[in-house]
């Protein structure tokens, strides 16, 4: 009988928990009569409402379930990460607790798997859940980032998909400290097949990610896996030498065989506006690799658990 481990970060989710477990364990009933067993390991990333309490009931309640408690809010990648670390069995599946990823979809990833994938893939087959801005922004994050980075990323593959021991125990021995989680989980590559799905809406609750996480999400995924940003100031810096070389050129010979001597005052405050952006933009990019170099070097651990409960 094979082991499948759920892992399922939750941070506030006091409302969808309970409707969750009952998924699992309708889930886990057909899947027993396939051979396969499944139990989940939930990731509690600090929550501040009932949350905690209700894992600990669970937890106590059925032995096909388990739960880490972080020291206090590390944010969902790195409550994943702890999640694949602490997860036994041979199969690893994150999910979000929201019912966003659907159970059914598992059979058909351990259809794939038995056919000899390593990694199943979950494809949002429509966004038609998010908010169209989000589906804007995500759609320009998957072009910029798959043009940049030499890693590419599935577009509309959230985090939700099946991984084998293997792939797991490779993921977990990465080193870094500033996660992107889908990031580290396709470069490790192995036989990936996607499969396609609808994603239904949240079914309890709120979401967790506003804008400036999703922001810093995108940023995160762009810097952990692509150096494109900082060298292409080299290549713009030497166009932009070269251009004003040329015009600088073009001056001279005025001024000095025709006489015309330097005139507009706009055309200057142009320049030296932007010119201010653009150094200012490279120095902000500059920037961002910095401190996550600086973050990185301090070599701190990447969340706390604060303790470990086990169903049996
Ligand atoms: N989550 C987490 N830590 C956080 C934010 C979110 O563990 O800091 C969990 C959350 O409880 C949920 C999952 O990550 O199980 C996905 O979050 P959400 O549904 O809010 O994201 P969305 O589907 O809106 O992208
Ligand atoms: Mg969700």
């Amino acid at each position: 009988m094979k082991q499948i481990c759920i892992i399922v970060p939750v941070y506030n989710e006091e409302a969808s928990i309970d409707v969750f477990f009952d998924e699992f364990l309708k889930f886990q009933d057909i899947l027993s009569t396939k051979n396969y067993h499944a139990n989940v390991l939930f990731v509690d990333d600090g929550s501040k409402d009932k949350t905690a309490g209700i894992l600990q009931r669970l937890v106590k309640e059925n032995n096909n379930c388990s739960a880490l408690f972080f020291s206090r809010n590390f944010g969902k990648e790195a409550a994943l990460f702890a999640g694949l670390e602490h997860a036994e069995g041979d199969l690893m599946i994150p999910m979000d607790v929201d019912l966003q990823d659907p159970f059914e979809l598992i059979f058909e990833m351990i259809t794939a798997y038995e056919k000899g994938a390593d990694v199943v893939l979950a494809r949002r087959a429509n966004r038609g859940t998010d908010t169209f801005v989000k589906r804007l922004s995500a759609q320009w994050f998957y072009r910029l980032n798959n043009k940049m980075s030499t890693l590419k990323l599935e577009e509309n593959v959230g985090d939700f998909r099946l991984m084998t021991r293997q792939v797991v125990n490779e993921i977990v021995s990465l080193q870094e400290n500033q996660l992107f989680m889908k990031g580290l989980m396709s470069w490790v590559g192995f036989e990936t097949t996607v499969i396609n799905y609808t994603r239904p809406s949240r079914k309890e609750g709120k979401t967790k990610f506003n804008y400036i996480k999703l922001w810093n999400l995108a940023v995160q995924g762009i810097t952990s896996f692509s150096t494109l940003p900082l060298k292409v100031w080299t290549y713009f810096g030497s166009i932009i030498a070269l251009i004003s070389f040329l015009y600088g050129l073009k001056i001279i010979v005025e001024k000095l065989f025709f006489g015309i001597s330097a005139s507009g005052y706009a055309s200057l405050m142009v320049a030296i506006l932007f010119f201010g952006g653009v150094q200012l933009i490279g120095i902000g990019v500059l920037g961002e690799y910095l401190g996550r170099t600086y973050l990185e070097t301090k070599r701190r651990p990447k969340y706390i658990i604060k303790k470990k409960i086990n169903g049996n």
